[in-house]
Parts: structure tokens; sequence; C-alpha cells
């Protein structure tokens, strides 16, 4: 079966006299990239059709929600845009048109009022993910935007058509433009799994390839340090280098995992980690667990008379470190090291670790990778591809949690549809 599309394209290139709501954009992913796309070339007076292949869209926006829905970050700019590293030129591009009060302007029109908590970053107040989308997919379907669920796209047909599985069978629709917004490869259950990535490389796109970000990381423990899996490690403050050997120091917290650490602290520092790891086979870590004690104060403390009293309980009485704080400790350094406060000092200021590899990226809140900016022009257009447009998480940028990543896949969204627009347009 072949969709409506409208064939608004002449055959030389140029774009014929049909209107604007004539012309046919299918927006490939009901993310929050997907949903904003929509909403904005709805808005311009496209034709929208959203394509998603699971039963219901933003399955992953209502996941994000869990734990409190973190919709972006009240950080001021041009720090905003650092958070996105090597990207923040791109990205700062697009948040120029949709910045976080934009987005928090944009919730309220929902009926969604947004709070700045202690960390600075910004919830819902309801901390709720779902009466966003709720309202959202309404106010999607009142302006006109035709949702079809349970279409899994599966790539180009020969003559070039968008080919869907569906429950009725295969579907081949030729829209005049095509936006595709399909996520990372996190949490694939959720939908976005990453196998457009092939398909998107056999037609000249660039891809880096996925990988983890926000992501834990594995450390070859001894068994018993198991019991501490869950056990938060607060505050630290991890020291490690980046590829040009800079050395860099970040406070926060972390928690250890029954097959290493993970936490805000060591993802906001992962992407240095995960390079260390592939250039150099491990990454080294080394945390603080008594910040802001002086390392000569604590030698001094540690130096003073046991009484007969055991290691562990001396670490707790002169340095305040107990729990999962004092397992790393015994787990990192040996009985002789332990017995000379010069060494157990030294350990307890900056406790090695040896990262040995990223957890699967099945298992991590983003992923970094994907289709490289190179490949797209200013608006997201695929320069090799013309009239296909992509946004979101599938692009190669990545940030830390803090409410980063959304803001900068509704920013996404949002340019893909101004740029799928204006090219319909024929500007
Ligand atoms: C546990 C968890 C917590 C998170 N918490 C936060 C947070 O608090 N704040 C924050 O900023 N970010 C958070 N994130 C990250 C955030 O949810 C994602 O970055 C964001 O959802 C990505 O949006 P997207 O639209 O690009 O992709 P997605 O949300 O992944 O949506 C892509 C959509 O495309 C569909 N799709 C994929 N392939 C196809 C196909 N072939 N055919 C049709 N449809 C397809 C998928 O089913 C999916 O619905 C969290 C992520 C996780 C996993």
């Amino acid at each position: 079966m072949r969709g409506s599309g409208v064939q608004a394209r002449c055959h030389n290139g140029a774009m014929s006299a049909a209107p604007l709501h004539a012309r046919t954009l299918a927006i490939i992913g009901g993310g929050p990239a997907g949903l904003m796309a929509a909403e904005t070339a709805r808005a311009a007076g496209l034709s929208v059709d959203l394509y998603e292949a699971k039963g219901s869209v933003g399955r992953k926006f209502l996941i994000a929600g869990k734990g409190g829905m973190n919709l972006t970050h009240s950080e001021t700019r041009p720090g905003f845009d650092a958070r996105y590293r090597e990207r923040a030129g791109e990205v700062g591009a697009w948040l120029d048109d949709f910045d976080a009060e934009a987005l928090r302007a944009w919730a309220a029109g929902l009926g969604v009022e947004t709070f700045v908590g202690s960390s600075g970053r910004v919830f819902p107040t309801d901390l709720k993910a779902a009466p966003l989308l709720r309202g959202w997919v309404r106010r999607l379907k009142e302006q006109g935007v035709r949702f079809h669920v349970q279409h899994r796209w599966t790539g180009w047909a020969d003559d070039g058509a968008l080919r869907f599985d569906t429950p009725d069978g295969a579907l081949h629709i030729e829209p005049d433009a095509t936006v595709l917004a399909l996520g990372g490869a996190s949490w694939p259950q959720l939908g976005s799994d990453g196998a457009w990535q092939p398909w998107l490389a056999a037609r000249g796109v660039e891809v880096a390839p996925l990988k983890p970000a926000n992501c834990g990381f594995d450390i070859a423990f001894s068994a018993h340090m198991a019991k501490h899996a869950g056990a938060p490690l607060k505050p630290v403050v991890a020291h490690w280098r980046d590829a040009q050997g800079n050395a860099h120091a970040q406070q926060g917290e972390c928690v250890l995992t029954e097959t290493g650490i993970e936490g805000s602290v060591i993802y906001a520092i992962a992407p240095d980690l995960r390079e260390a790891i592939e250039r150099d086979g491990s990454a080294r870590l080394e945390l603080d667990l008594a910040p802001g004690r002086d390392l000569d104060r604590l030698m001094t403390e540690l130096s003073r008379p046991r009484k007969g009293r055991s290691i562990g309980d001396h670490l707790r009485r002169a340095a305040g470190i107990e729990g999962p704080k004092a397992a790393l400790v015994f787990e990192v350094t040996d009985a002789a090291a332990r017995n000379d406060p010069a060494q157990l000092a030294a350990a307890i200021h900056r406790l090695p670790l040896t990262l040995q590899r990223a957890r699967p990226v099945a298992e991590t809140i983003s992923s970094a990778g994907g289709v490289r900016l190179e490949a797209l022009d200013a608006v997201l257009m695929l320069a090799g591809l013309p009239g296909t447009f992509c946004a979101g998480e599938m692009l190669d940028w990545e940030a830390p949690t803090g409410g980063y990543l959304l803001t900068a896949c509704f920013a996404s969204g949002r340019r893909a549809a101004k740029g799928a627009t204006a090219w319909l347009q024929g500007l």
C-alpha cells in the first residue's frame, strides 16, 4: 500500500506553488524531539503525520519523569551551552531559538508550572511527566497532528519511499519532507533502539557509533563489596584527567553498584572516563572521600594512638570515614598502607580506582554519538538527503543529566521543523 503523501516537489527539484497546508511532513519518532517538531510544523501550517513504533508516544519521557521530571536547568548561558562540550556552538544555536526559559514558558502554556530546585534543576511543580505529556498529545491532536502508533519505520524502499511495518502490513509513504527523531540507544525497550544507524549510513550519512553516556562504570571489586551496592558516597570530590592530560576536580555524589560505581558526579565526567578507556583500556579516577579535610590534618589525626581500636573504628573517629567509604578504603589499600598514617591519609584524600568499562548503552540514561552534525546543515537537514531532517538524541551531541538532555531535544525538534517549513516554502 502506498500512502497519500502530496507530491509538492517538481521533477526539476523546484517547489510547486502548493500552499503550505498541502505539504506533508512525516515525523518519525514520538519522543520529545518528534513531538516538538510536530507542534512547530503544524503551527507553521504543514500537514503533519507522526509515526511511532510503539503503541504510544513519549515512553522514555514518561520514565524520565519517574524519579522527578527534570525538564531543564536554570543555569544561565553561556554556562548552559558549555554543558554540550565540543557541541556547545551548534546546540547553542538551537537554544538561541528555544532555551530553558522558553521551555518553561511553553510548559506553563500547557498548564504545567515549574520550579527551580536547590540544585538549579527545573521541575514541574508536581514533579511528574504524565500530565504534561497527556495535555501535550491532546493539544497536538486538536491542532490536527495525525498520530500513527505501531508504525515502525524500517528504512527506505528502492524508490526512496519511507517503509513502515504496521499491524496491517507494510506501508510505503512519500511525504514532501521528513523529520527523523528516532532517539539514541539507551533503554531500547522504550522504543529507541538505534536500529536506524545502518540505514542512514547506507545512504551516505556519517553516523558516529552510539555509546553509553551518563553511565556507570565497572570496577574489578572483590566479592565482599557487593553488599555495599546501592550505598551512596557523599560528598566526594572526583579527580580525573581529560584527553589532553589536564587535571580536573568535581564535587558531587556517587553510588556503589554491584559492578562498580555510578551517580551524578560520575555521569557528569563520563565522557572523559569513557574516552580514557577507549584510548588506554582503563580510566583512572581518584576520589577524595573527605572533601575539605586538609591532608596534613588528616594525617595528624590518623597518627593519634589507636589505643587498641580497630582500623575501622580509628578511621571513623579520626577521619569520619565509615560505611561504604571505609569499605572502599579497605578494598583499595593493603594492611601495610592502612597501618601507615601517611599512606592512609593519602588514600582517603585520593583513593585511586581503575574503571574497566562503561556500562552497556542499553542501561544508561542517554547515548553519545549519532548522526554527525557535520552531515547536517544549520537547520538540521541532511546534506546528502535533501528534505530529510534529524532531531533529538539521535544527533551526535551529549550532555550531563540536569535537564540539558531534554532541553536540546526540544530545541532541535523545533529547529528541524522550522527548517523543514522553510525548505518546503522553497526559501
Ligand atoms: C531513566 C531515564 C531518565 C531520564 N531522565 C531525564 C531527565 O530527568 N531530564 C532530561 O533532560 N533527560 C532525561 N532523560 C533523557 C531523555 O529522556 C532523552 O534524552 C529524551 O527522551 C530523548 O528524546 P528524543 O525525542 O530524541 O528520543 P526518544 O525519547 O528516545 O524518542 C524516540 C522515539 O522514536 C521512536 N522510534 C525509534 N525508532 C523508531 C522507528 N524505527 N520507527 C518509528 N519510531 C521509532 C521510539 O519508540 C521513541 O518513541 C532520561 C532518560 C532515561 C532513560
